[in-house]
């Protein structure tokens, strides 16, 4: 996304009048993006308030992970899954830099994000990046990462394999264990000895986080710590329907 067209959508949404992309309702000036009734129904999974929840137990005995929550239930028929996907098919970026602060502002209210040093967003295969001009977990880290003041590095994990479907991925992943060889670690100095948060837009299978995990950890010899953070959660997968 180039810097000017960054300033035309601002622009834009300057003259335009704001309306709650979920209820279409006109927002007042106390509103920010979504409305105060949207705001506070929204389907909050509530993980990151407590440890051992049912996302980290997803991790257990496959990969060290210290801390992992998914902000929002990703309910099929939900306004909310409309709001994902206007950043991830409908070009609306500063949707997934907003949704990061927002859930900034929940890893803040307890101890989440204690010890996080760097925010690491899950890159994008290089064709899928041009098609779509950006990374949405680009912006999600942003916004996180201006809320919490924690800085981001976008250029030290490169996707070298494209995203293989998730029906292929989850075969291979329960066959071996693990997804090897999606992610190269092409900086592992700028990861070595931190706590990274490493940020996704949806969690399903939970694959190419652990992917992206087992190389980082593999490259800086086991001296990093990794927590998980993603905007939403299919409810499917934890077996919440
Ligand atoms: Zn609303």
């Amino acid at each position: 996304m180039s810097l000017l067209k960054e300033y035309i959508v601002a622009l834009k949404r300057l003259i335009i009048p704001e309306i709650c992309p979920l209820c279409g309702k006109r927002l007042i000036a106390a509103e920010r993006f979504i409305c105060l009734s949207c705001y506070s129904t929204a389907p909050y999974t509530n993980q990151w308030k407590s440890r051992d929840n049912m996302m980290e137990q997803r991790f257990w005995g496959i990969v060290p992970i210290e801390r992992a929550a998914a902000f929002l239930w990703y309910i099929e028929d939900g306004g909310y899954r409309d709001l994902i996907h206007l950043f991830k098919y409908h070009s609306q970026w500063f949707v997934a830099q907003y949704m990061g602060s927002w859930f900034a502002t929940e890893l803040k209210r307890c101890d989440f994000l204690d010890g996080v040093d760097l925010i690491v967003p899950i890159p994008l295969y290089i064709t899928r990046r041009l098609s779509r001009e950006y990374n949405q977990s680009e912006y999600i880290a942003i916004g996180i990462s201006r809320y919490a003041k924690i800085p981001y590095c976008f250029n030290a994990v490169r996707r070298v394999v494209n995203n293989p479907s998730q029906t292929v991925l989850e075969k291979e992943f329960d066959r071996w264990g693990n997804v090897e060889g999606i992610f190269k670690v092409v900086r592992p100095e700028k990861l070595k000895s931190r706590h990274i948060l490493l940020v996704d837009d949806v969690f399903t299978t939970g694959a190419t986080i652990i992917s992206c995990a087992q190389s980082i950890i593999k490259s800086c010899n086991g001296d990093v710590k990794i927590s998980v953070a993603t905007l939403a959660a299919s409810q499917y997968m934890f077996g919440e329907q």
